[in-house]
């Protein structure tokens, strides 16, 4: 028997930007909002990745700061009073009952909500790494995968591997912070945005694309420098250079949520278009949703974040015209 007062309508599970605008959402929508998040703080990857980085392309903001939009969305949020709850990673979750539906923390903790919605990101995400000589035994001495502040790089030679929206934010980022940025894109085309790649190629960034790899990291107790090649001419120069940052995207692992019960299709939860799951009174929305034409964005996620707190609502009152 669960006590009323220990029922929330809405329960977020994860507190990165998308979850934060679940939360002000299910408040606006006068809803019993619960927001649960495994670390200390909320924010998700902008604050545990990229805090320092600058995002463009959020609506209503031409320019703002990772952690300055976590703290505009928190402050957000938190205008509807939702009950927050901090280091507790939700690790099981059961549908006991119509429009019941139990969440297990790995403190022990149960929660009780009529409808969740998971925004949890990508699961336990771990950086893409590459197979060549020096590189993971130099981690932490001048190989990086995240820059979560700038300043270390201040007067430093930096290499940037990829050609996606980080690597390039990141080679922006640190034209003016490092003595030099080269930036090296194995790909023919580029990922990242086309007006980003427009001001990246008019950047005193050296880029070098396309099909231009790294094959070995030079250096013993830190990186001195990197072989890099031209995968298709198959000519190699060496460049002095004292960190490098492998920008080439993460793997994710969401097995413990397929042990909920969620269908998982491509490494996300499969949701309709309404944000809905295979499981009742269980939405989600974010980094962790699979749908043909998803992208991972902030933008994208908050939008599929208003839908599945409107989707849940529906829920929810559907079950009260039925009593
Ligand atoms: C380097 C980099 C730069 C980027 N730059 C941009 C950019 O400029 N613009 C842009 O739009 N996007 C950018 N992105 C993508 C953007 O960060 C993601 O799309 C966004 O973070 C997704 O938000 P989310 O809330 O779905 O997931 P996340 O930010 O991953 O947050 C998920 C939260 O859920 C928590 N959580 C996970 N599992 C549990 C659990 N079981 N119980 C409780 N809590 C849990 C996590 O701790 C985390 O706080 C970038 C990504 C990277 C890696």
């Amino acid at each position: 028997m669960v006590l009323q007062s220990e029922l929330y309508d809405i329960t977020v599970v994860g507190a990165g930007p998308v979850g934060l605008y679940a939360a002000y959402y299910s408040g606006l929508r006068e809803c019993k909002t619960k927001l649960i998040e495994l670390y200390p703080q909320v924010g998700g990857r902008l604050i545990s990745m990229y805090p320092e980085k600058e995002i463009f392309d959020v609506a209503g903001y031409r320019r703002i700061v990772a952690a300055d939009l976590i703290s505009e969305l928190s402050g957000q949020a938190m205008q509807y009073d939702p009950a927050v709850v901090l280091n507790e990673r939700i690790a099981n979750l059961r549908v006991l009952d119509e429009r019941l539906i139990e969440l297990t923390s790995d403190t022990g903790a149960m929660h009780y909500t009529q409808a969740v919605v998971l925004t949890v990101g990508a699961g336990a995400a771990i950086p893409r790494k590459l197979d060549v000589p020096n590189l993971i035994s130099l981690e932490g001495n001048g190989i990086h995968y995240f820059l979560p502040a700038f300043e270390p790089m201040r007067g430093r030679k930096v290499l940037i591997v990829g050609g996606g929206n980080s690597a390039v934010d990141w080679a922006m980022a640190l034209e003016n912070v490092a003595a030099e940025v080269t930036l090296l894109n194995r790909s023919y085309t580029w990922t990242a945005h086309e007006a980003m790649v427009d001001k990246l190629l008019q950047s005193r960034v050296q880029v070098k694309y396309p099909y231009y790899g790294i094959k070995a990291v030079l250096g013993e107790d830190h990186v001195t420098g990197a072989v890099i090649w031209n995968e298709k001419s198959g000519l190699e120069e060496t460049i002095a250079v004292d960190e490098i940052v492998l920008s080439i995207g993460m793997l994710t692992n969401i097995e413990p949520i397929r042990q909920w019960g969620l269908e998982i299709k491509g490494g996300g939860i499969a949701v309709n278009t309404d944000m809905s799951t295979n499981l009742p009174g269980v939405f989600a929305a974010g980094d962790i949703v699979t749908y043909h034409g998803k992208i991972q964005l902030i933008a994208s996620g908050a939008g599929e974040a208003a839908t599945a707190i409107h989707s849940a609502k529906e829920f929810i009152l559907e079950g009260e015209l039925g009593r």
